[in-house]
């Protein structure tokens, strides 16, 4: 164990696969109790099970991030079986790139409910009990692409821009009662999202990445782990780039 994360209680959203996988099952490996949520039923069972096959503490339930009452069915579960929540990692999302002049109404909103208003209803979801408890962690996965911008990606982007407004406007809120809110911006991550990158864009990214790779998943799993530690308890409302270099502000 790298972190003393026991017993926490943490939901994390899209952790069927890629990056909330990663960060959930370093969660577990460092103590947590974890609550896995996306819409894949199926594909949180199968992790659920070779997290509590390996004698961690686990649950799951199916919930799409776009609808509030999802979220607090989730929180109320949790609640049940264990009496409180002590964070929750954003993370569920999603693209659907095109050029302006081709994108729709419908695709804009898709990202927009899923991405931006999901973190909302995530948020939504704890703030109370956080409240309640005079404690709390809220991480929200943003993008560099919310910072930079990036052509065919004006709806992700808006949304992931969101989710740092969003992400200061809570910290400053909920400081009061000791619930620090931050956002991890991570640069391109091997996952499904990424995987479609023909080999011509791949050699461009790499060139703009100092570090000369492609993020792992876990890159970004170690810094959850960190912010939920108390050894982070004195930091609320950044934004951290996890991105090998490639934004430097
Ligand atoms: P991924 O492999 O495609 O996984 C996305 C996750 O989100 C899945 O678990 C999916 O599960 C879940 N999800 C999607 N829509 C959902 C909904 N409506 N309700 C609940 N869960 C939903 O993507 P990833 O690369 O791990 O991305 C994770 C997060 O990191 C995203 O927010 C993404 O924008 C961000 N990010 C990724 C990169 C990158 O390079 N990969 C870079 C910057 C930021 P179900 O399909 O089971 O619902």
């Amino acid at each position: 164990m790298k972190y003393n994360l026991k017993n926490k209680v943490v939901l994390i959203t899209g952790a069927s696969k890629g990056i909330g996988k990663a960060i959930t099952i370093k969660l577990a490996a460092n103590g947590a109790r974890t609550v896995l949520l996306s819409r894949n039923e199926e594909k949180l069972s199968m992790l659920n099970d070779e997290l509590v096959n390996k004698g961690f503490q686990s649950i799951y339930q199916s919930a799409d991030v776009s609808k509030l009452e999802d979220l607090e069915k989730a929180v109320e579960y949790a609640k049940n079986k264990w009496n409180t929540i002590d964070a929750i990692i954003n993370n569920a999302g999603i693209t659907e790139d095109n050029l302006i002049v081709r994108m729709s109404m419908a695709s804009f909103e898709r990202v927009v409910d899923i991405n931006l208003k999901g973190v909302f209803n995530g948020i939504k979801s704890v703030s109370k009990t956080m409240i309640k408890n005079n404690y709390g962690r809220i991480i929200n996965i943003s993008s560099v692409i919310g910072i930079i911008g990036n052509k065919g990606q004006s709806n992700y982007s808006a949304s992931k821009s969101g989710i740092i407004g969003l992400t200061k406007s809570i910290a400053k809120e909920l400081a009061p009662k000791n619930v620090t809110v931050n956002a991890i911006a991570p640069g391109y991550i091997e996952t499904d999202m990424t995987r479609e990158l023909s080999a011509v864009n791949q050699q461009q990214l790499l060139n703009l990445i100092p570090l000369n790779r492609l993020g792992k998943p876990d890159d970004i799993a170690d810094l959850v782990c960190f912010l939920l530690s108390d050894e982070a308890e004195y930091i609320t409302g950044q934004t951290i780039n996890v991105d090998g270099g490639m934004v430097m502000q």
